[in-house]
């Protein structure tokens, strides 16, 4: 697993192929739109049915990861630790950073699990 191809938006069995099609993280219409298999190696992208549940603990990692260095970042401009004002920040930052967590996700989720289930 290379985070390079994670955040390339490549398959984990070739690296060529694009798992995302659309690359654009803002293109909000085609945000979820993913390829049913690799177009290089046919790898199959969706092993089994409800495959991405898993991904939203992934998804509550990163977000937590970002929230706290957002709240490190608060405090280290001066605000307290437990200001409401951290927290609009940091659900301004979750909001702005939805589709990068949403796909980053689903992505890593891919790259561990994929493999294993792979016939
Ligand atoms: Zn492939």
């Amino acid at each position: 697993m290379s985070l390079i191809h994670i955040f390339k938006n490549r398959c984990p069995d070739c690296k060529k192929g694009h798992i995302f099609i659309n690359r654009n993280l803002f293109s909000f219409l085609q945000l979820t739109d993913m390829n049913q298999k690799c177009p290089n190696c046919n790898y199959n992208f969706f092993p089994e049915n409800g495959f991405y549940w898993g991904a939203m603990f992934v998804s509550y990692g990163l977000a937590s990861l970002e929230g706290l260095m957002v709240i490190f970042a608060c405090v280290s401009f001066g605000n307290e630790i437990f200001d409401y004002a951290n927290l609009l920040i940091i659900i301004a930052f979750m909001i702005i950073l939805f589709p990068l967590n949403f796909r980053l996700s689903r992505l890593i989720w891919l790259y561990i699990f994929g493999n294993k289930i792979k016939k």
